[in-house]
């Protein structure tokens, strides 16, 4: 074992010069299609007690249905309700808000601490510009003064913008338009033993969580701005990457009677005529946790085609073998929770998607399936180590303000979990010696790469870190 430990540590350091060189080859990356401003707020039950002894009515209509969580917020009870239903059982719960004077009661009554970037594209952003990428393209809309000065403020981070019928690039803070806080991802957050009391109700929490209640009405419907679509087709060449996210905030249904299909369905469209306008720019989808099936199929169906690579986590990629009729290898993953029942699932899921890459993060490794001929695996694996790296050194340090931060990820210890995991592939594989070593293996019509990642005992940061891992690894695997 401690031979494996030195030499994956050993390959963990010699990459690194070269991996950080290659960030520096990278033409640019786009991202889109999920900026948002997350709003803040922690709760406080005082405040929480006087917003409901204000008003009687709203507090007979929480009382009457507490514990009975609306699919989505349509009146400020419905806010409620989700907020001391997460409370009481200390679960993450994330509802969309639906109607306007909701959004406007929630910012009158609760308002928020402070602002933060938000959204998985907007994550990235801030996390991928300091690195030093050549050009980072964000999609963001609207993009108010609020929104562009949550972006981190670095030369090499863009908006698209049409002047006198030209697309320009221009950082974030010089493109706004207007002020404003139309759209926020509201946050609260409470503490474990926090206690309410409210004639009728008391409760203390179990565990400390939170309870993201979202209005967000443009890109709840994912409506792309018409200059932003023209105007990457236009620019197309100055870009090699396009991380694609955001369609966990559709709805299944809409007032009108529209549903989630007539939101995918022009993306989808947009994505086919850019691969076809642009084939050189290579799109990765990255899967965040969609709890409607019939969104997750939709994307399957109309999103994943266009693309060459997805990634997820375990759990993701259990929602989506349930999807593609493969409800028993998510069991297996769950029930046995082996290197051998993700590696099936993978397979099952690459098979049915025809993906050329599925990169799928697990704590403590990597295992990433490509189609032979996509790309050479030890650039794939070179991704892979770099996403590690840096997601080590940011669980360690909270913060990644140059590259050169990255190396501090090299002198966290590799994972036990993920070490005993690539054992078990490589007997499972029946692989020669070299795979323990380089971990990587030709896989039916696939290469399989596998990586033991490194893991931080007590992180400082992890809100964020699939995001940062999946989208690194595909900008520095993929990279010719
Ligand atoms: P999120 O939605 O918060 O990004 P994900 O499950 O998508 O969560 O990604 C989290 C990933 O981060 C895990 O799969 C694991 O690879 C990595 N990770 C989690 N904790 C640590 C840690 N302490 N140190 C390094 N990497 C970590």
């Amino acid at each position: 074992m401690l031979e494996l430990v030195d030499s994956w540590n050993g390959l963990y350091e010699r990459s690194l010069p070269e991996n950080l060189a290659k960030i520096d080859q990278v033409p640019g990356v786009v991202l889109g299609f999920h900026a948002t401003i997350d709003g803040l707020k922690a709760v406080r039950p005082d405040e929480l007690a006087r917003i409901l002894a204000e008003d009687d009515a709203l507090r007979q209509e929480v009382l009457e249905s507490l514990g009975q969580v609306p699919l989505e917020i349509n009146s400020p009870a419905d806010l409620v309700i989700g907020l001391l239903d997460s409370m009481q059982k200390g679960k993450a719960l994330q509802l969309m808000i639906r109607s306007e004077e909701t959004f406007n009661w929630t910012m009158d009554k609760f308002g928020y601490d402070r602002l933060r970037i938000g959204g998985t594209s907007g994550n990235m952003a801030n996390y991928l510009a300091p690195l030093g990428f050549a050009k980072i393209l964000v999609y963001a809309n609207p993009l108010t003064k609020e929104q562009a000065e949550l972006f981190i403020d670095k030369p090499n981070l863009f908006v698209l913008v049409e002047e006198d019928g030209k697309f320009v690039l221009k950082p974030p803070r010089k493109a706004y338009e207007g002020e404003g806080v139309y759209a926020v991802h509201w946050i609260f957050e409470y503490p474990t033993d926090l206690k309410v009391k409210i004639p009728g109700l008391e409760l203390t929490t179990p565990r400390a969580n939170r309870y993201i209640a979202a209005w967000n009405p443009i890109n709840n419907r994912l409506q792309v701005r018409e200059d932003f679509k023209r105007g990457l087709l236009d620019r197309a060449a100055d870009f090699s990457h396009f991380v694609i996210s955001g369609f966990h905030i559709l709805s299944e249904n809409y007032p009108d009677g529209s549903t989630y299909r007539e939101c995918l369905l022009p993306v989808a469209d947009y994505l086919g005529q850019l691969k076809e306008a642009a084939p050189h720019l290579k799109q990765h989808y990255e899967f965040a946790s969609i709890a409607s099936p019939k969104i997750r199929q939709g994307i399957v169906d109309l999103i994943l085609p266009h693309v060459d690579s997805l990634g997820l986590n375990e759990v993701e990629l259990c929602a989506l073998l349930r999807n593609i009729g493969r409800a028993s290898l998510a069991e297996d993953i769950e029930a046995q929770d082996t290197i051998q029942a993700v590696l099936a699932g993978l397979v099952a899921l690459m098979e049915h998607t025809k993906l050329n890459r599925i990169h799928l993060h697990d704590l403590g490794y990597y295992l990433c399936l490509q189609q032979k001929g996509f790309v050479p695996p030890k650039q794939t694996r070179a991704g892979l180590l770099l996403a590690a790296t840096l997601a080590a050194a940011r669980s360690l340090t909270g913060r990644i303000d140059d590259k050169a931060d990255i190396k501090e990820g090299l002198g966290v210890d590799l994972s036990p979990r993920g070490l005993s995991r690539l054992q078990a592939l490589a007997a499972h594989l029946e692989a020669d010696q070299g795979f323990l070593t380089e971990g990587i293996a030709s896989y039916g019509p696939y290469d399989l790469v596998f990586i033991p990642t490194k893991i931080v005992p007590k992180p400082v940061l992890t809100v964020g870190l699939g995001d940062i891992i999946s989208s690194s690894a595909f900008i520095i695997g993929t990279m010719e």
